[in-house]
């Protein structure tokens, strides 16, 4: 049921005379109109909304409701992994021993956290295949910049002169950003039309300037690069570095590992693979791992083990870069992300591995005819399908499908990426989705597919705002509310 109140601002709910709780004055002297110079002081009260805490609870509830989470709906957006974020592992991160320390506090009081930290690392080193792990980045996208500037401090202690980053043309838009802003020059490799690298294409790009090729493995079509081997050995030989863009590591868990396949350095993203909660653009996790010969560069501090007392201490690799984050990184996620890799043990999280592969190549199966995937063959936990057929015949579009699945209550899936597929409708459905959930997406799918085409235009039809000009959102937010004639 839709809630007209939800859609209110507080300023329009506000009712003169409306409180919540109101404390009587303090009997002490007022230590804050001491400290403060009297020009900074205002006499009146600021223009607030006034309300009692039941409206305010009722107002920001009602709220969260008219958005889609993970908790609500089925939320396939591929690319992002949004696997269900298990309450346990909440309840655990929230236990006081953890939330009621403060980073500040002495080594000595903190063992239990940095052991907890400290193992973190050692999993995360165990699943890349790569020894070295800095917890500190908040987010994958920090995560490569972090490594490109571990890779850039690696050569100038060489003293070469490397000034090149490669990737492909499905790369995530973070990857040339990143490498833009670490400093590099970015060259992106001609789209092939297989959906896989094209080996004659990145030898004829690779050169003594490259430093680093970024690749997602599997890419962003959810295809296995078969080829990264050879991949390895083509920058190896030139000796640049091979990083690996970690946000695709749910389909891979324990089967293979970058360090395995000649990855130099990689990110997580804690949010993603190990079921940290995507919140609103933060606070995510993007640990790095990298191979032996970059550890001294890695951002501290890390979390080291003395062999013989068994203490953890903070250190501070010999040439790091530096901080990237404050403190050790955002632990609150962190922890959440030990929390998962503990709970599922190395045999659980390689069968999550493999029931997220089948669920998408069961989707998959399920929408192919009325979305086909242009590269074919199996998936692994993604798959990029084509509304071009849908559209061309129905005049049903990419976009106009995602808008009319929020009616069915689906969250959208990714839609217009990666650009190389043309109408794309990129489709991850996670491993903590059963049989029924995508058996009822899929039959959503195929009943839009025949519905009629100016309904579908005008979706949808059960959410507050339809379909907003996106442009104009994206430029000209309206974040403000105007204060109008009812206001002083
Ligand atoms: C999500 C994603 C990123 C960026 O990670 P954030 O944690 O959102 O910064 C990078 N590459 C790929 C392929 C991704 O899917």
């Amino acid at each position: 049921m839709r809630n007209t109140q939800a859609t209110k601002l507080l300023f329009e709910l506000s009712q003169a005379g409306r409180r919540g709780n109101e404390f009587p004055r303090p009997d002490v002297p007022d230590a804050v109109a001491d400290c403060l110079p009297a020009k900074f002081l205002s006499d009146e009260r600021p223009a607030l909304p006034e309300l009692t805490e039941p409206d305010v609870i009722r107002h920001f509830t009602n709220l969260s409701t008219l958005n889609m989470s993970v908790d609500t709906h089925y939320y396939p957006l591929g690319s992002c992994t949004m696997k269900y974020n298990p309450k346990r592992h909440e309840r655990l991160a929230s236990l006081p021993g953890l939330v009621d320390l403060h980073p500040y506090q002495s080594e000595t009081d903190l063992q239990g956290m940095l052991g907890l930290l400290f193992e973190l690392q050692e999993m995360l080193a165990e699943i890349a295949g790569l020894p070295a792990v800095s917890l500190q980045p908040a987010a994958g996208a920090q995560g490569e910049f972090t490594a490109l500037l571990v890779a850039s401090a690696y050569f100038r202690d060489r003293s070469e002169n490397r000034t090149k980053v490669l990737f492909p043309a499905s790369a995530h838009g973070t990857n040339p950003a990143s490498a833009a802003l670490a400093g590099f020059d970015c060259v992106q490799l001609k789209p092939s039309g297989s959906g896989f690298v094209d080996l004659d294409e990145l030898r004829s790009k690779v050169d003594d300037q490259t430093a680093v090729f970024m690749i997602t493995n599997p890419n962003t079509l959810g295809l296995f690069e078969r080829d990264i081997a050879e991949i390895s050995h083509i920058l190896h030989d030139a000796g640049g570095l091979v990083y690996i863009d970690g946000a695709n590591m749910n389909a891979i868990l324990g089967i293979t590992r970058p360090g395995d396949f000649g990855g130099d350095m990689m990110h997580y993203n804690v949010h993603k693979t190990f079921t940290g909660p995507h919140g609103a653009g933060g606070p995510g996790a993007g640990p790095i791992a990298v191979r032996d010969f970059l550890a001294d560069y890695l951002p501290g501090p890390i979390v080291t083990r003395d062999a013989e007392s068994g203490t953890f201490a903070l250190t501070n690799p010999e040439k790091s870069i530096g901080r990237v984050r404050s403190f050790f990184g955002n632990v609150g996620i962190l922890l959440r992300g030990y929390f998962y890799l503990r709970t599922l043990g190395a045999d659980g999280l390689r069968t999550a591995s493999e029931d997220a592969v089948l669920n998408a190549n069961y989707l998959k199966t399920l929408l192919h005819d009325v979305l086909p995937v242009p590269n074919g063959g199996r998936c692994m936990h993604e798959f990029v399908a084509s509304a071009e057929t849908l559209k061309h015949e129905r005049g049903i579009s990419a976009m106009d499908l995602a808008k009319r699945l929020l009616d069915y209550g689906f969250h959208a899936p990714t839609v217009y990426f990666p650009l190389v597929v043309p109408e794309a409708v990129m489709v991850e459905p996670t491993e903590t989705e059963s049989k029924a959930t995508l058996d009822a997406f899929s039959a959503a799918v195929h009943q839009i597919a025949t519905e009629e085409t100016d309904f579908v235009h005008n979706a949808p039809h059960t959410t507050p705002v339809s379909r907003p000009n996106e442009v104009q959102a994206a430029r000209q937010p309206v974040l403000k509310w105007q204060c109008g004639s009812d206001c002083k």
